[in-house]
């Protein structure tokens, strides 16, 4: 789950570590009150979506001259003029697709005098089942671009969370931005909260880009994206609450309420699938077939007529599906009851598009039989290549 860098700074902000003073706004009186309450004379104004590139991110509904999603504002007079400018417009950045996002949400801090820019970013690192501390002398701009043309000014600090961290892994993070005296110390620090909140938060990943130096010498995090481990998110009820649905995908909100894991993807085949590593699977052998997935649908292993019917009412609602395919093992449930469920649920959303199912597993003749009497175009498949092609194959013809 990600939030907001307004949020991600006020939870980092309980565990000591320094930002800039800002307040959240919805409207743009509420944009001019959170800078009345800062010292001036330089403000900042920061769109708040969930995506990073908002400085030389474009509004769709203002000119090409026009300025993005972070603008230094010299007086209160500009911040109204930024807030006008950018509540209820769309922002398109590098990484919010050509879509864009609409601004719903401004962040106002306090302007910073910058002397440096750094990065510093927080991962969990699967291969070595440790947490990652990435940090590079080469702050606000793109890591990707860093890490292609000059990676060797990028270093990865690794902390066993077994042994937690240790002095050592401070002095390596200050040194690896080339910091001297107090600031070194500051950096020593900084990296120990750091690692404090993201384990203590069970973050899965933290970055701070940039992180700055200030002309009067201080260390603050200026720019921050953080995220969680869903599964995690349930001892958090806190970070839980920052939870912005209108940042996400609908279907995928939609999904997360029946429990079912649901990612949109780009194809036009819709899968209802079993299990994850099924799903997967299913999804390689629509490729193998020369088709594209439209989702990855795991609805689980107890899956009720409700479930099913949530799930196809969910790949429906993608108006680039063409066809689905049900491909579904009956270990825990038996192929008869889900046959039932998938029946029950085709004709409740009325299915408008070619169906292939494949069962497997126990009374699977059964549920055979109860798809064939149906009186709905439901087509069998006999194993996962049959039903690969067959869906396929419909999807092509109806085209
Ligand atoms: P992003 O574009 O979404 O990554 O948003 P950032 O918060 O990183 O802001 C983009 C850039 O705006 C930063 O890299 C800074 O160069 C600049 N910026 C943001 N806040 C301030 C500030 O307080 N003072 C100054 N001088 N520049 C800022
Ligand atoms: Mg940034």
């Amino acid at each position: 789950m990600n939030i907001h860098e307004y949020q991600a700074k006020e939870l980092l902000a309980d565990f000591g570590v320094g930002i800039p003073a800002g307040h959240a706004a919805l409207t743009v009186e509420e944009a001019v009150e959170a800078a009345k309450k800062l010292p001036g004379p330089l403000y900042v104004v920061k769109a708040q979506i969930h995506a990073g590139g908002r400085g030389k991110g474009k509004f769709k509904e203002l000119g090409p001259d026009a300025k993005g999603g972070v603008r230094l504002a010299k007086s209160i007079d500009e911040v109204r003029a930024d807030a006008q400018d950018m509540l209820g417009n769309t922002l398109v950045t590098v990484q919010t697709g050509d879509e864009g996002k609409q601004v719903n949400r401004l962040y106002v801090t306090d302007g910073v005098d910058i002397a440096e820019e750094y990065y510093l970013a927080l991962l969990v690192d699967r291969a070595s089942g440790q947490v990652a501390m990435v940090v590079s002398t080469e702050g606000g701009m793109d890591i990707e671009d860093v890490a292609h043309s000059t990676p060797e000014k990028i270093t990865t600090i690794t902390i066993d969370p077994a042994q937690g961290f240790m002095p050592h892994h401070g002095r390596a993070v200050a040194f690896a931005l080339k910091l001297d005296g107090d600031l070194n110390k500051q950096a020593q620090k900084l990296a120990k909260q750091l690692y404090e909140a993201f384990m203590a938060l069970d973050g899965e990943m933290l970055e701070i880009n940039p992180l700055v130096e200030t002309k009067d010498g201080k260390l603050l995090v200026l720019d921050t994206k953080m995220s969680f481990d869903g599964n995690a998110l349930y001892r958090h009820p806190k970070v839980e609450e920052l939870r912005d649905e209108t940042e996400e995908d609908p279907a995928e909100v939609e999904a997360s309420k029946h429990d079912l894991a649901y990612i949109k993807l780009d194809g036009n085949i819709g899968c209802m699938v079993n299990g994850a590593g099924l799903a997967m699977a299913t999804m390689d052998i629509i490729k193998l077939n020369g088709a594209f997935p439209a989702n990855f649908l795991d609805v689980g292993g107890g899956a009720t007529t409700e479930k099913v019917t949530a799930a196809f009412k969910i790949i429906l609602s993608d108006p680039a599906v063409e066809g689905i395919l049900v491909n579904i093992f009956g270990g825990i449930m038996k192929c008869d009851i889900i046959a039932d469920g998938i029946v029950a649920a085709a004709k409740e959303v009325n299915l408008s598009v070619p169906l292939v199912v494949r069962l497997e597993g126990t009374n699977v003749e059964k549920g055979k039989e109860i798809l064939e009497n149906s009186g709905l175009p439901i087509v069998s498949g006999d194993n996962l290549g049959d039903a690969a092609e067959k869906i396929v194959a419909q999807v092509k013809k109806a085209a």
